[in-house]
């Protein structure tokens, strides 16, 4: 097995990930996360809220809806030319190309990577549904294919509500839907996959230094959470790449078992949506410049992650199997699943199950989410643990009956340290913060 099927493998076992409606042979591109698995993620964007709105910056949340008008997506270009035409994409590194741009000699390899192209089909990338009781023309809508347009569509209330004057952001956590051509790479390349994103309003001359800070900041918020500085990198877009309308762009690219792929999308779109969507819905979304009394659109600098790329970057960045006796996930611990596992020695004395039980349940009230076992030998315990990267095991023995203290385990080294039972809150809270 490579390392990413060790991956969907581990996953599907311990209640990460499953295949969509597995029972009925699978669908293709869609995936479920299972109780661990909503863990994890939920971790993600708790991590990812943290790094957008604890900051001084004057950044907004929303929760904009799924289904919009679709003007919305007319205005984003997203049912324009070059995403209905017939395209063929490249099966190794996904580009997609116009088929008719694509001269004789070329037509089945990747102008680029000379990776093996699809056959052309008229391609929409864009998930079609029907609002109402007729099914016709009329009532042909979208399920989004980027949160970002929620976020255009609100910029006025949010404005004029949170009284917000430029530079301010809004970022939302949300479910996106395209139709690819070829999904693939386990939770890499989905159908219905979950978008993390924030747009920063700014000055057009702004611009610039904000997309520095942002993709310096983006870039941190990966390492903060244990990725290796070697795995990870920002690939500026060549001049071709960039979309037409962009000002500059680039990719935090990360490193996995099948190579080097972006993970998330640092973007300077200029004005490109503001203007469009008081083109094409009526309502001037321009500002105006205090000094000069001109009126302008302001530029929008984005940072747009994938939850489940950046689950599978930190499921892969996590695995560690080169210790032959056991396999550890060595996820940060705000990312683990539960913080922590607590045992009784044995299973069959009651007063050690009924004191290990206290400090269960005193943990779980406190708002940390632990796990329980006390089935088989304490180092299989140990063991099934350490393969859903639990950071730490508890385990209350006969001195706990005596003095209050427990064993703690760390996952990483496997040194045990005696600590008072209840001082664990704190002890997990000093590599929590
Ligand atoms: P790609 O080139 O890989 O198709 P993209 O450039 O189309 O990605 P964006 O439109 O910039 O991606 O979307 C921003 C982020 O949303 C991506 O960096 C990725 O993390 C996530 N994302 C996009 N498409 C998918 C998908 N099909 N499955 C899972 N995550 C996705």
């Amino acid at each position: 097995m490579n390392k990413l099927e060790k991956i969907v493998s581990l996953a599907k076992r311990r209640g990460f990930i499953f295949p969509g409606s597995e029972i009925y042979g699978g669908i293709s591109g869609i995936y479920d996360y299972g109780p661990l698995g909503v863990e994890l993620i939920n971790n993600i964007k708790q991590e990812w809220r943290r790094g957008m709105f604890n900051r001084p910056e004057n950044i907004f949340e929303i929760d904009s809806s799924i289904l919009m008008p679709r003007q919305v997506w007319e205005a984003s270009g997203h049912t324009s030319a070059g995403f209905t035409d017939p395209l063929q994409e490249c099966k190794k590194c996904h580009r997609r190309f116009r088929a008719d741009h694509l001269s004789g000699q070329e037509k089945d390899k990747c102008p680029d990577c000379g990776g093996e192209l699809t056959k052309p089909k008229k391609f929409n990338l864009l998930v079609e549904t029907h609002l109402g009781p007729v099914k016709d023309e009329s009532s042909l809508a979208y399920l989004r294919g980027e949160t970002t347009q929620g976020i255009y569509v609100n910029y006025k209330n949010i404005k004029t509500s949170m009284s917000a004057d430029i530079p301010f952001g809004v970022g939302q956590i949300g479910k996106a839907f395209r139709n690819e051509i070829t999904p693939g790479h386990f939770i890499y390349r989905m159908r219905e996959f979950e978008q993390m994103e924030q747009q920063y309003f700014v000055k057009p001359e702004e611009a610039d230094k904000y997309f520095d800070f942002w993709k310096n900041e983006r870039m941190n918020w990966y390492l903060g959470l244990g990725v290796k500085k070697e795995k990870l990198r920002f690939r500026p877009h060549t001049k071709d790449e960039l979309a037409h309308y962009a000002k500059g762009a680039g990719d935090i690219e990360y490193e996995f078992p099948f190579g080097w792929h972006e993970i998330e999308g640092i973007h300077n779109r200029g004005d490109w949506d503001l203007s469009r969507h008081s083109q094409f819905s009526g309502e001037d979304l321009s500002e105006i410049d205090e000094k000069t009394g001109k009126r302008f659109f302001p530029f929008v600098v984005e940072t747009s992650a994938g939850a489940d790329r950046a689950a599978l970057v930190f499921l892969a960045e996590a695995y560690d199997d080169s210790d032959k006796k056991r396999l550890v996930l060595k996820l940060h611990p705000k990312l683990s699943p539960y913080k922590a596992a607590i045992f009784p020695l044995l299973a069959n004395k009651p007063d050690l199950i009924e004191k290990a039980k206290q400090v269960f349940r005193s943990l779980k009230v406190s708002g940390f989410n632990v796990a329980w076992d006390d089935r088989g030998n304490i180092g299989k315990r140990y063991y099934s643990q350490d393969e859903v990267g639990t950071p730490w095991t508890i385990t209350c023995d006969f001195q706990t009956l005596e003095d209050d203290t427990v064993t703690a385990r760390d996952r990483d080294t496997t040194k045990q340290e005696r600590i008072k039972a209840d001082e664990l809150k704190i002890y997990f809270e000093k590599f929590l913060k």
